[in-house]
């Protein structure tokens, strides 16, 4: 992901805004709503559904959720990793949502505690 934002103030001049990040799709708090961002949020939403009718829309956590399944993604991996909650907490992804993710072709990470307690990701790509 950009540390940057990438907003264009104009197509003659090339100088990106520059502000620090503020949202998963790269653009600052200001630029967040423009049609570029929409652009790029869009882009992303297409490589986690491969350009299927799908949304995943930033909810008011700023988490991109997949308004059907309450399933939420992280945008720099483009995978599920999970469920966004009432009161704004996060669940891990139960058997369901995994069952969902297989349905519907999106990757997923769980998050599994070894002996040590060091946390793994369990990748699933498809
Ligand atoms: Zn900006």
């Amino acid at each position: 992901m950009e540390s940057k934002c990438q907003f264009l103030a104009s197509k003659i001049d090339s100088e990106i805004c520059g502000n620090p990040v503020d949202t998963y799709h790269g653009f600052c708090k200001k630029h967040e709503y423009t049609v570029q961002a929409r652009k790029k949020m869009k882009e992303q939403n297409d490589k986690i559904t491969n350009g299927r009718k799908i949304q995943i829309m930033r909810n008011e956590y700023g988490r991109f959720e997949h308004k059907d399944s309450h399933i939420i993604f992280d945008m720099a991996t483009q995978k599920a990793y999970g469920v966004q909650g009432d009161g704004g907490e996060v669940f891990e992804l139960g058997e369901e949502e995994i069952k969902y993710c297989k349905l519907n072709g999106f990757g997923y990470q769980i998050k599994r505690k070894n002996i040590e307690e060091e946390i793994i990701f369990d990748d699933q790509v498809f």
